[in-house]
């Protein structure tokens, strides 16, 4: 079966149960708080928001293990070389990628370059946010070059660093220039090809990435790139809020009675947390990119890298800017849009539209990208934002709801994104990328005797299909329950939260439901996306 191919048998069971489950998810809620003795009381409320205050983070809820407990992983994480270990083979493959880009065959499904890139990494890197939080960014070769000339070493700790080591202005301290970056790159997908071109993709990683990140770690503070710059920083640091791994302190009153906060100012064993974060105020994993430094520095060893349960950061947002919420409702827009762009239908709608205006195909794409993917979702969530704000009834302020919900969507955003991306991976990614190893620049060699290997792809299209849709429904559910805690935290624990919620459910459910219905739709033979 061709993927898209129209399934709509698949379809009704699959959207009867989002739609059936939630009242059945509400009702399991409500009894679960009323059986706790919870329900009826007013609970905590976002009027406390702080934005980055130095608010004592809240008790972390449900399980944790603390990994640093295991010798063997607390040894590897304290030594300083564990990270550029890691970092090293990626640094090298990110090198071919560049030459590969540069001076490889132009055809790229035969060139290292898009094939490792788009097919491999970008499909595979999504689903390291779901399971381990920023790790990516720990061993990330884009940064890691900018980090070893700034700090003069590889992995040994220094005194003298080369940086100007001034501050990020004020007003860029946030992810406002990270979500514009992403926009550009979502749209160098759909109007030029980059998942197709390699001299674009190594274009790409030269001017959006490698020569920003070394430029301004010669003369800001740290990894400000990674902070405030990198194009998908943002998204990276909003879908790794759902990752059942966190490094956090272990005791708040330890680090309040600590004078020398190592973790933040470095010492002989480390360096101050790259990301200006303090693991005392830390909570969310929004920013920490897990470089495991504050576990080397802190000389309480007070730090533990936690397993906990899958999205315990969503309802916990209460220091995070509407910077970050707005990254996670132009996502559900940016998907949707994307998958939009590669079906038979939008094909039809771009031509008429084409015919309608007299503009050209790339314009009428620009556009509609803009105006469907960037602009909608946002309009959208914040009129929804004001109907639940208004059921809800309590004097909560409109943009606290609109940063708390746009949370809770996380989950469908992540789930829809990771559902297109598993068609690149599971079948199209294997059979390119075992040939480009042996022919990385597509110049005939064949160094490891696979150039001319026939791959099957991993996943057959009907089951592929099948997981596609039930990923989406599983991103469905975690946002139900998403929502009923950010809607507890919002408007208390009471049926004020299940008014303020409801509204909220029917867009979940029109979300959801507009992927699962796109992904059964045709696909049209003039691809434009990735
Ligand atoms: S150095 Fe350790 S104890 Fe001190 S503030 Fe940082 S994490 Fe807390
Ligand atoms: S130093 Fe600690 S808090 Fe800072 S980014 Fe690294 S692991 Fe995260």
């Amino acid at each position: 079966m061709e993927h898209g191919h129209a399934e709509f048998t698949l379809l009704i069971p699959f959207l009867v149960f989002i739609v059936l489950a939630t009242p059945a998810i509400m009702l399991l809620l409500v009894r679960r708080a009323r059986r706790s003795g919870s329900w009826n009381n007013n609970g905590s409320s976002y009027d406390g928001y702080t934005d980055g205050g130095e608010a004592e983070p809240p008790e972390p809820d449900g399980f944790r293990y603390d990994l640093l407990r295991l010798p063997l992983i607390k040894r590897m994480m304290k030594h300083r070389a564990f990270q550029f270990a890691l970092q090293l083979p990626n640094a090298l493959i990110f090198l071919l990628v560049i030459v590969a880009g540069i001076w490889g065959t132009t055809l790229g499904d035969k060139n290292f370059a898009t094939v490792v890139t788009w097919l491999v990494w970008w499909a595979v890197i999504i689903f390291t946010f779901l399971f381990l939080s920023r790790t990516w960014c720990m061993v990330c070769p884009l940064v890691s070059i900018a980090e070893w000339i700034q700090r003069g070493r590889l992995w040994k700790v220094g005194n003298r660093l080369f940086t100007l080591n001034r501050k990020w202005p004020r007003r860029l301290r946030n992810f406002w220039v990270p979500t514009v970056f992403f926009i550009i790159l979502t749209w160098m997908f759909l109007n030029i090809g980059l998942a197709e071109n390699p001299l674009y993709t190594a274009l790409v990683s030269i001017i959006l990435f490698i020569a920003p990140a070394i430029v301004i770690s010669m003369v800001f503070q740290r990894r400000t790139f990674c902070r405030y710059v990198c194009p998908i920083g943002g998204v990276i640091g909003a879908y790794s809020m759902t990752a059942p791994l966190e490094i956090r302190n272990r005791s708040d009153a330890v680090c309040r009675s600590c004078k020398e906060k190592a973790c933040y100012r470095g010492n002989e064993k480390g360096y101050g947390c790259p990301m200006f974060m303090m693991p005392q105020t830390m909570e969310t994993n929004t920013y920490c990119t897990m470089c495991t430094e504050c576990i080397k520095t802190c000389p309480n060893d007070n730090i533990a890298l936690n397993v906990r349960p899958f999205m315990s950061d969503l309802w916990k947002t209460r220091k995070l800017g509407i910077d970050v919420a707005m990254i996670v409702v132009i996502m559900l827009g940016i998907t949707v849009f994307q998958t939009l762009s590669m079906l038979e239908p939008w094909t039809d709608m771009s031509d008429a539209m084409i015919d309608a205006t007299g503009l050209s195909e790339h314009v009428v794409l620009t556009l509609s990208y803009l105006a469907l993917g960037v602009l909608a979702p946002i309009l959208i969530f914040a009129g929804w934002s004001l109907i639940t704000k208004y059921l809800g009834g309590r004097k909560v302020r409109f943009r606290n709801v609109f940063i708390g919900f746009s949370f809770a969507f996380l989950p469908i955003a992540l789930s829809s994104h990771m559902a297109h991306n598993l068609v690149h991976f599971l079948e199209e990614g294997p059979p390119a990328a075992v040939p480009v190893i042996s022919d990385p620049l597509g110049w005939g060699w064949n160094l490891f005797g696979t150039a001319n290997l026939l791959l099957d792809p991993l996943l057959t299209a009907d089951p592929l299909h099948i997981l596609q849709m039930s990923l989406i429904t599983i991103g469905y559910v975690g946002a139900v329950y998403a929502g009923w805690r950010v809607a507890r935290e919002t408007f208390g624990n009471n049926l004020k939260a299940v008014a303020g919620l409801a509204p909220m459910l029917v867009l979940m459910v029109v979300f959801a439901g507009l992927n699962l219905y796109l992904l059964n739709l045709p696909m049209s033979m003039r691809e434009h996306g990735h």
